[in-house]
């Protein structure tokens, strides 16, 4: 399994540390079942900012799990045992309404200071449901009346590359209900230009390892710099990950990079921190 999880066509050396992770990961997806039911789950939001303006644009929801014998846990521990379970099909559902009705009710609030839009991620456990996502993200917008160019749906690079001829038809319907697609974590994966031509992505997230040293490394900055061109160039919109310092805004502000993420700007926030959570 953790061959597969690395990629497939590999192999693995057995060792202290996995065994350490398979003796949390059942109890983990145990609790994972009950987690729901037992209000253990929360989303916070974090906000996606205009660099030009400096006003936030879009929130992004990012689920978070206390549980009351193991504290926190991380996503990255605890998304990828729910991927395996198959858990992640109804928490990504739930993650999903959840956002929906939160982007509702800060419209309802207060419309002007209300994020323009949600961007939602989608496991690839998700995408392998084929049409039943595009009847489960459709029925998650009329149930609550978000309006669906208010909703993105975030893909990982890595995800997208396992079958980009399966994810192109889903992408396509998905788009075609007027939801926006974001590719994440962009530079981490294998794709190739081609990849950014085919599918119908609105927004490309540049991962924040070509965030991190773009102030003092002159590779990452060239890499960032062609980064940000081919997105703008083919029509698409540029967003950076994990931006942390001012010296990292300034480059990014230089290279032409549009909108921004990470907590130079705001951590991710419970919802009622969101509206005014970056006032300017
Ligand atoms: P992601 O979608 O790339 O989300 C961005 C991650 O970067 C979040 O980690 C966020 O807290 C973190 N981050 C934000 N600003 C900064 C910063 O300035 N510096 C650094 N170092 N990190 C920053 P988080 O919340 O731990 O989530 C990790 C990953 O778990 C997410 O990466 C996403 O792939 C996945 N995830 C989170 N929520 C969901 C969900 O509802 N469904 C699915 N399928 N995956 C989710
Ligand atoms: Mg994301
Ligand atoms: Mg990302």
């Amino acid at each position: 399994y953790e061959a597969k999880r690395a990629g497939r066509r590999t192999w693995v050396v057995f060792d202290e540390a996995m065994h350490a992770r398979l003796a949390r990961s059942g109890p983990i997806q145990a609790a994972l079942r009950v987690a729901i039911e037992r209000g253990e789950l929360s989303i916070d939001y974090q906000p996606i900012v205009d660099l030009e303006t400096g006003r936030m644009s879009t929130v992004e929801a990012l689920l978070r799990w206390t549980h009351p014998e193991l504290g926190v846990l991380d996503p990255a521990e605890f998304i990828p045992i729910a991927e395996e379970s198959g858990h992640i099909i109804v928490i990504g559902e739930w993650v999903l309404r959840q956002a929906c009705a939160q982007w509702m009710r800060w419209q309802a609030q207060d419309a002007a200071a209300a994020p323009a839009g949600i961007s939602v991620n989608l496991s690839r456990v998700q995408m392998a449901l084929g049409s039943h996502l595009v009847t489960v993200v459709n029925d998650a917008l009329e149930s609550t009346g978000m309006p669906p160019e208010a909703l993105q749906l975030e893909i990982t690079e890595r995800e997208l590359m396992k079958d980009p001829g399966a994810a192109r038809e889903l992408l396509l319907a998905l788009a075609s209900l007027g939801a926006r697609l974001a590719l994440d974590d962009f530079g981490t994966g294998t794709s190739s230009l081609a990849c950014l031509r085919e599918h119908p992505f609105h927004s490309v997230k540049i991962d924040r390892s070509y965030v991190t040293g773009l102030s003092h490394d002159r590779h990452v900055l060239a890499v960032a710099h062609a980064t940000v061109n081919v997105i703008e160039n083919l029509g698409m919109v540029s967003v950076a990950e994990g931006v942390e310092t001012q010296a990292e805004l300034a480059t990014l502000q230089a290279l032409g990079c549009r909108f921004g993420q990470g907590r130079l700007f705001a951590p991710p926030l419970p919802p009622d921190r969101v509206l005014g959570a970056l006032k300017v």
